[in-house]
């Protein structure tokens, strides 16, 4: 692919018109070629019908549109499918559609290749960053998908730390979220961050988008050894960010808990997360600790992540138990591209 071409799912809908504007092209054909691009799944500029047949050639000269085609495709028992897309320079990506109730579907997508936050519960985590995706790369992930299934919800949590890569996440967001994008609301899409505090509120600043943020401790110590991003943006400075975040009405935080026995399961922990949670309009989806060969952690026995639960909602608080989908094809939480290294590794 000739470099200087630009490809316009790197562009935002802002960045569309500005660069037609340098065509000499009218603010309208933005959306026009959007809804080409994005609602039809056009990519060749001469099929473009509408558009005169001198533009499309110069949009030939200078632009492309990338797709993504489906180089792997895997099937859980529960349904869940993973996706294995190759990139331009020979590196992959994993994306996964989680059925949900009623027959809808959600979309777990990655944001990086690899991760550099070192979570130590997380196989994403321990073969550190390769590259940020760019904002084509992000997005084709949802189009290759919806063009065979429905896709209702999307949700940032696949590979990578989406705040680590923020302006080519909003570039996305906001295609996402154009009218002659894909049009959804603000209110279907959801990002989780380990919590990285500064880029957090310059999120809500510049767009709305759900906030799942990945807690998994109570204390500084604990989370300091889980997750090494907290000695950087400790558990005051991170809830306090979380108290700032704009919400919309009916709008909560979901604070995402994975439960290691032994680790951050106790009583006392729950009781420490019902004071850290005070305050802040939120959920909390706990996560039984998803065992891989990776790792000596364990999850919690089940009477012991019921108590858990209880002590939360006792108080209040909406506590939701998630199983991860997805397990016997290592699409479940924390095992995208790990296994895929696993098995590189092995051959
Ligand atoms: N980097 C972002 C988003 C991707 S991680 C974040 O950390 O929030 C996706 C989710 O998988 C996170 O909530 C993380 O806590 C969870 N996860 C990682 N490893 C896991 C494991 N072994 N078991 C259960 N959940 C895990
Ligand atoms: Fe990265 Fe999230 Fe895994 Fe932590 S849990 S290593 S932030 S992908």
């Amino acid at each position: 692919m000739n470099n200087s071409l630009v490809d316009l799912k790197n562009l935002s809908p802002a960045e569309l018109e500005q660069f037609l504007a340098g065509l000499g092209k009218e603010r309208f054909r933005a959306g026009q070629l959007m809804r080409w691009i994005y609602l039809r799944g056009v990519s060749d500029f001469t099929a473009m019908t509408d558009l005169a047949k001198a533009f499309r050639a110069e949009l030939e000269e200078r632009a492309v549109v990338s797709t993504f085609s489906i180089e792997a495709e895997e099937i859980s028992s529960d349904g869940t499918r993973k996706f294995l897309f190759r990139l331009a320079d020979g590196q992959s990506v994993e994306t996964v559609l989680i059925p949900m109730d009623e027959g809808r579907a959600t979309l777990c997508v990655s944001t990086q290749v690899g991760c550099a936050m070192q979570c130590a519960f997380c196989l994403t985590g321990t073969f550190g960053l390769t590259r940020n995706l760019t904002a084509a790369e992000i997005v084709n992930q949802v189009c290759a998908v919806r063009t065979r299934f429905p896709v209702d919800n999307i949700v940032l949590m696949g590979m990578g730390e989406p705040l680590h890569n923020l302006d080519n996440v909003v570039r996305a967001l906001e295609i996402f979220y154009s009218a002659s994008g894909f049009d959804y609301s603000p209110r279907k899409v959801t990002l989780s961050t380990s919590g990285l505090v500064p880029e957090m509120l310059e999120l809500g600043q510049r767009i709305r988008v759900n906030l799942a943020v990945s807690l998994n401790a109570t204390t500084d110590a604990v989370r300091n050894e889980l997750m090494p991003i907290n000695r950087r943006y400790p558990l005051a400075e991170l809830m306090r960010a979380c108290r700032e975040y704009p919400l919309l009405p009916r709008q909560r935080i979901t604070f995402e808990y994975i439960l290691i026995r032994g680790v951050n399961d106790s009583l006392e922990d729950a009781k420490r997360l019902v004071k850290l949670l005070h305050g802040v309009k939120c959920k909390v989806n706990l996560i039984p600790f998803n065992e891989h060969a990776g790792s000596a952690f364990r999850a919690p026995d089940g009477a012991t992540i019921e108590a858990f639960q209880r002590h939360l909602l006792d108080r209040d608080i909406v506590a939701i138990r998630r199983a991860s989908k997805g397990q016997d094809i290592s699409a479940a939480c924390g095992q995208l591209k790990g296994r895929l290294e696993e098995l590189k590794l092995l051959t």
